[in-house]
């Protein structure tokens, strides 16, 4: 009687733990995806406000390799007057 109740003790916590390795799987795969979106391809941040802008269009400031990218004229002299 005491093996059987054991075993089921056993089985028991065995489950629960598979239980709880498979949430966390879950919410490791998820949060992150949920959190971190990827940027656009062929777009370029914003630095002063955060959002993605086609190069193409945007307003730009800076010189050679320090080029950035704003969505906005109200972006670019937020960054150009810090
Ligand atoms: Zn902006």
């Amino acid at each position: 009687m005491l093996r059987i109740l054991l075993g089921l003790l056993v089985a028991y916590l065995v489950a629960r733990a598979i239980a709880r390795l498979v949430v966390g799987i879950a919410h490791g795969v998820s949060a992150p995806t949920a959190q971190k979106q990827p940027p656009p391809i062929g777009l370029v941040r914003d630095p002063v406000c955060g959002t993605f802008v086609d190069p193409s269009r945007a307003l730009t400031a800076g010189t050679g390799g320090q080029v950035r990218f704003f969505c906005s004229e109200g972006c670019r002299q937020a960054w150009v007057h810090q």
